[in-house]
Parts: C-alpha cells; structure tokens; sequence
C-alpha cells in the first residue's frame, strides 16, 4: 500500500482565489459554468498543503458519516469493487494500478487544489449538493491561470470554448502543467438522483482518487495536443498527482 499523506503544514496558508472572469460557452446547462483565474506566479501555488478550513470541516463531516477519518486508499479499493460490480474492470484497473503504486503517487493536495475546493465548497454543501470541478492550470510569463469549470453536478465535460483558449495559451509560450479535478464523496444516493446514481451505486459513496477511463482520456488527448504534463485527483481531502508517462499505464476510454 502506497504511504498515506500526513496533512502536516508545508506552506501555512495558501490564500483565496482572486475574482474570476467568466468564460461564455455555447448552449450552457443550467447550473454550468466556467471560469478563469489569473494569479501571479509563486512555487507557493504548487506546495503540498495542509487543510484550509473548508477541507477541516469537509474532513469533520466526512469522518461523522463514515464513523471513521477517511483513509485514501482505502477508498480507491472500496471504489473498485463497485467498479467491478457494474463490470467497469477498465476504472477498476486503474484503482488498481494506483494502489499497486504503478501509477500516481499519493500526497497533501497543493494549494491549487485547496482553494478550488475551497471555492466550490463555498458555493454548496459539498456534503448536501456534491459538485465537481474541473481545472486545466496553465503556467508561464510570470502568471498561473486556471481555466475552472462546474456543471453543478458529478460530472464534468470538455468545452471546445476552452480548448480554444488552450490552445491560444500554449501557442504563446505558456505551458499546460495540469488538470486538476475532484472526486467527491456522495452520500444520501438514490436512484436517479443528480449523481446519476443506479441501483448497483446507491452504496457507493465515491471519493476515490484514480482516475476514471474518461478522465484519462481527457488527459491523453491534451497531451498529444497540448502536451499536458500531469493530472490532480482529489477528493476534496486527500490528492494523487499522476505524471505523463502514468497516462499511457491508465485505462482510458477508446
Ligand atoms: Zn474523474
């Protein structure tokens, strides 16, 4: 079993985010929105962190519904059984290699991801109305941005809209360092529900930090396109940071 992070303190604090600009997309669901931040650069940005007060209270609240601190791999392999349920052996495989430590390497989300998941938890309840945010941080010329995307649900899809300024990034000299998304916890399922939740799911509670084939699919194309360097998975609480060469080792879709 890979180590687990410790949560100590590495950086004290790592800040919040700066008003964003909002990115117009074509045919926006409801709840769906997307979003650029732009940070002057600091190694800061990229440190490992320990949790800010919205991850302490996720992390209370975690703990209260399980009766127990969630422990990280624990939940990639709690995840992979439900994986194999619903005979998806391909995400189920890609737990497995995280665990098998092949891929990935568990560690104490950076401040990046604290204040992303800081940002979506002050919007709701990540406990009540679980979201997930999508992010594809982008690094040069002095400046960090994060192109952030919400649907308000537990999914997240790719908008050409943002590929395009991607691209526009990339082609200016900036590089595509990574994507960062979360997995959160989903209690209360039922079938149907906003988490797309089937009967086989119902006890499923998620929070793993592999990622899915669909993920990795997404991370191969921007790096045959953009030449994307690594992915953030998180759950809100703990992270795995996966480099290029685990994206070829991960099951992806085809
Ligand atoms: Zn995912």
């Amino acid at each position: 079993m890979p180590a687990q992070p410790s949560h100590e303190a590495i950086v004290a604090t790592c800040g919040v985010l700066p008003t964003p600009t909002t990115i117009a997309v074509a045919n926006a669901t409801p709840e769906e929105l997307h979003v650029l931040f732009d940070l002057p650069d600091s190694p800061a940005l990229f440190a490992p962190a320990p949790d800010d007060d919205a991850a302490a209270t996720y992390r209370a609240q975690v703990s209260a519904r399980l009766g127990h601190p969630p422990d990280a791999s624990a939940l990639v392999a709690r995840e992979n059984g439900f994986m194999h349920r619903i005979g998806a052996a391909d995400d189920a495989a890609n737990g497995e290699l995280l665990l098998a430590g092949t891929v990935g390497v568990f560690a104490n989300p950076n401040c990046i991801e604290r204040m992303l998941f800081s940002r979506s938890a002050a919007v709701a309840s990540m406990v009540e109305r679980p979201a997930e945010y999508g992010a594809f941080v982008v690094r040069g010329k002095g400046r960090v941005k994060l192109y952030v995307s919400t649907f308000g649900r537990t999914r997240v899809q790719m908008r050409p809209e943002i590929g395009d300024l991607l691209e526009a990034d990339v082609k200016s000299g900036m590089v595509l360092i990574a994507h960062a998304h979360n997995h959160p916890f989903m209690f209360d399922r039922s079938v149907g529900d906003r988490s797309f939740t089937k009967p086989e799911t119902v006890d499923d509670f998620g929070a793993s930090t592999a990622p899915s084939v669909g993920d990795v699919y997404v991370y191969r194309s921007f790096r045959d396109e953009l030449q994307l360097r690594e992915a953030w998975v998180s759950n809100g609480l703990d992270g795995v940071h996966y480099e290029q060469r685990d994206f070829d080792v991960l099951k992806g879709k085809r």
